[in-house]
């Protein structure tokens, strides 16, 4: 693969503030369930009968079979091992659906096989919906860092709308576990699918803007893939060595009210991108659908921490909300958390090169609001509070739809 240090210049995205915005994104409140296994079992008996009669007798190819059938959406997960998950259901499978196939003579009526239905005791165990309230006890005090990283001790919860979920409207989470390299990119070496996520109902409406968003501008979604949400911890960090250097900030994570979004495993991959994106900052056609990633994500989430805003401990994932325990004071516009990726947005809209980010965080802020101006037509003093929020908006708004 070709690698571009530096994005083509997009001098053909004309930032049009007179056009017409993007229509709300629609989202009707009936759940996306997944079916069960109970609904396919028919079909995952018929297929392994029909496979039989049509010569096959590997019990392990026609086990594969049954499972893809009953579980579509864990048939083919990548996950670090085949015994981790999945392997008892699949045992479970094998036994149920597969040996009694092979069992039957040529001339058996198959009739009472074909008809079988099974008491399932671990095949479709996991709750595929996933929306549901999470038990307030289970998770009002639990640790999710062993290492204490609070300066005084805190204490968490409990959180009375805490949802735990598994998928967002049918797109599951992917909890990664380990990074890895392919083709000169970070990937995504193993991961779980639908690990639970808990967070509060902004957090999961955000999420659900997000998947109808990503859909909206042509990149939907296989997985939203997730380094974790609800965690009772301070705004601990990591030196050098890994060590927990203490804080005595409360993490928004301890309320429900986050999620750290590690990146995107799309339906369609772009043209010669995997289909599994992750931070690969300085990988040009990565960062570019990474960066309308993140505008959909900003236009869920009224807070968005990413790479350029931390590029130590951010770095590989974008942090995403809505600063509920300072009631939202702290979002603002042309903030600290804003400024490099406006930067680097209008950049992009413009066909200029990626903005070389000035070493503190409250020097961008002067930069931006230049940016912004520039992007709106407008001298830098001439941009009111709404004229900022408006052309920020737009900007969200023609990076998400990319170029058209
Ligand atoms: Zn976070």
């Amino acid at each position: 693969m070709a690698g571009h240090a530096i994005p083509r210049p997009h001098s053909d995205w004309a930032l049009d503030l007179e056009a017409e915005p993007l229509s709300a994104i629609a989202l009707d409140d009936d759940e996306h369930e997944l079916p069960g296994p109970a609904s396919f079992e028919g079909v995952a008996r018929l297929s392994v009968w029909s496979a039989i009669r049509g010569g096959e007798r590997d019990a392990n190819a026609l086990t594969n079979l049954a499972y893809g059938t009953l579980l579509p959406m864990r048939f083919g997960d990548h996950f670090c091992s085949r015994a981790e998950v999945g392997a008892r259901e699949w045992l479970e499978v094998r036994d149920a659906i597969v040996v009694p196939a092979l069992r039957l003579e040529a001339g058996d009526d198959p009739g009472p096989y074909l008809r079988a239905r099974t008491r399932w005791r671990r095949v479709g165990k996991t709750d595929y919906l996933g929306v549901s309230a999470c038990a307030v006890g289970k998770v009002s005090s639990a640790s999710c860092w062993d290492e204490e990283t609070c300066t005084t001790p805190q204490t968490c919860g409990p959180i009375p709308d805490l949802l735990c979920v598994r998928a967002i409207d049918g797109v599951p989470f992917e909890y990664v576990h380990d990074f890895g390299r392919a083709g000169g990119l970070h990937t995504v070496r193993c991961a779980e699918r639908f690990r639970q996520q808990k967070f509060d109902r902004a957090v999961h409406g955000a999420l659900r803007s997000f998947v109808a968003g990503m859909a909206g501008v042509g990149l939907p979604l296989a997985a939203i893939l997730t380094a974790g949400s609800f965690c009772c911890r301070c705004m601990a960090k990591r030196d050098g060595k890994g060590a927990v250097i203490k804080s005595p900030s409360k993490s928004n994570h301890m309320f429900g009210d986050a999620i750290d979004v590690t990146g995107v495993r799309l339906r369609q991959p772009a043209a010669g991108l995997p289909a599994v994106l992750v931070s690969n900052h300085d990988h040009g056609p990565t960062r570019a659908v990474l960066l309308r990633v993140e505008a959909v994500l900003r236009m869920a989430f009224p807070v968005v921490l990413d790479f350029m805003w931390d590029p130590v401990h951010h770095d590989d994932h974008f942090h995403c909300d809505f600063d509920k325990q300072h009631g939202g004071r702290g979002v603002t516009v042309l903030g600290r958390a804003n400024a490099r990726f406006i930067r680097a947005a209008v950049a992009t809209v413009t066909g200029q090169p990626w903005p070389k980010f000035e070493r503190a965080l409250d020097d961008e802020i002067p930069l931006a609001r230049a940016a912004l101006a520039r992007a709106a037509g407008r001298a830098p003093g001439d941009l009111d509070a709404t004229a900022v929020r408006f052309t920020y908006q737009r900007l969200l708004e023609v990076i998400a739809r990319g170029r058209s």
